[in-house]
């Protein structure tokens, strides 16, 4: 695929890369906030799988300003924002980074040690496995790393507090609606105009964290430690619940599915415009290396390439 193809293709993309965000799941957050008002009052915010780090960084423009340079945020209050993942991420202004797995309770209590025992306001985990190809087999993982996130939640959320999760929805999301609507008043699933239709991923927005009266959070797993035989689509009544599903955006905003042609002026050639931050330490990177050489497939090939590739990511 060529450089430009991708720009050419995905408006989000390109967007993403015009405006210095290192993802454009950037668009997904703040389509997000523009439904769910999620920063007001927020001083303390936590990313979880926060890598490259596109939802930090509006996290950080959003809660610190523009300047990228307070430290307060508009009540004059600290703005903390811890941002947690499995890969290394390059650093952020204001971001605190935790290099770190989201189902380990250890990552818990090194996030409560930032904010020195304050509960944080908001929480985020736009969390994805790698995708296997398997739909049952990613909708299970999804669903485990969610309620992964969940469970942090329960141990750094402010009663009251707003949690913002990617979901799968997949034939037993309604299991997971039950879980978070134990813990939150209102549960909404939605999807961003920024999220390909194509996609089964969507969002939960869950407000005004309430835990059960007495509940003590902890780091185990209600889908690992029970066996559930129930096809959950035949719950009903009290035990089947139903999560309002909205379309978030008006239509105004791109469509993530359609091709957008270039706008240039006449007379302009395409000005290629290079990812935001390229990825630090990325997996294909040798492979890029040895393709670029002309060498992958040859028994001799070097084991080791230089420390920092120029490619751009491969999608
Ligand atoms: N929100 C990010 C952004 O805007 O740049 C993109 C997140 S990316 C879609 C998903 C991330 O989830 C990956 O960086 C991956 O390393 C991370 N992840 C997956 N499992 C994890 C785990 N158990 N703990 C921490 N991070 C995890």
């Amino acid at each position: 695929m060529g450089r430009s193809s991708k720009d050419k293709r995905d408006i989000y993309y390109r967007l993403a890369k015009e405006e210095g965000w290192r993802a454009r799941s950037a668009f997904k957050l703040l389509q997000l906030d523009q439904e769910f008002n999620l920063f007001t009052g927020v001083n303390r915010a936590v990313d979880l799988c926060a890598a490259p780090g596109s939802w930090s960084q509006v996290l950080s423009r959003k809660l610190r300003g523009c300047a990228e340079k307070a430290e307060k945020g508009e009540s004059g209050e600290e703005v903390k924002i811890v941002a947690v993942d499995l890969q290394a991420m390059a650093p952020l202004p204001g971001v605190t980074q935790i290099q770190g797995d989201i189902t380990k309770v250890s990552t818990a209590q090194e996030i409560i040690r930032h904010f020195e025992g304050q509960p944080a306001d908001l929480v985020v985990c736009d969390g994805a496995p790698d995708v296997t190809g398997l739909h049952d087999v990613d909708e299970y993982i999804q669903a485990q790393l969610l309620l992964a996130a969940l469970n942090i939640t329960t141990h750094v959320l402010k009663p009251g507090g707003t949690f913002v999760a990617k979901i799968f929805r997949g034939k037993d999301v309604t299991l997971l609606y039950s879980q978070l609507k134990l813990f939150f008043d209102g549960v909404t699933c939605t999807k961003p105009r920024s999220s390909r239709n194509s996609s089964i991923e969507a969002f939960v927005v869950c407000q005004n964290y309430s835990p059960p009266k007495g509940y003590i959070p902890n780091m185990s797993n209600p889908l690992l430690d029970h066996s559930y035989d129930v096809d959950f689509n035949q719950l009903e009544g009290p035990n089947r619940v139903i999560v309002p599903f909205l379309a978030c955006g008006d239509l105004s905003a791109f469509d993530s599915d359609r091709t957008y042609p270039l706008q240039l002026d006449a007379g302009k050639e395409y000005q290629y415009t290079p990812p935001a931050q390229p990825p630090i330490r990325p997996p294909y990177q040798q492979a890029c290396h040895l393709r670029k050489k002309n060498l992958l497939s040859r028994e001799d090939a070097p084991s080791v390439c230089p420390t920092q590739s120029q490619d751009e990511p491969e999608p």
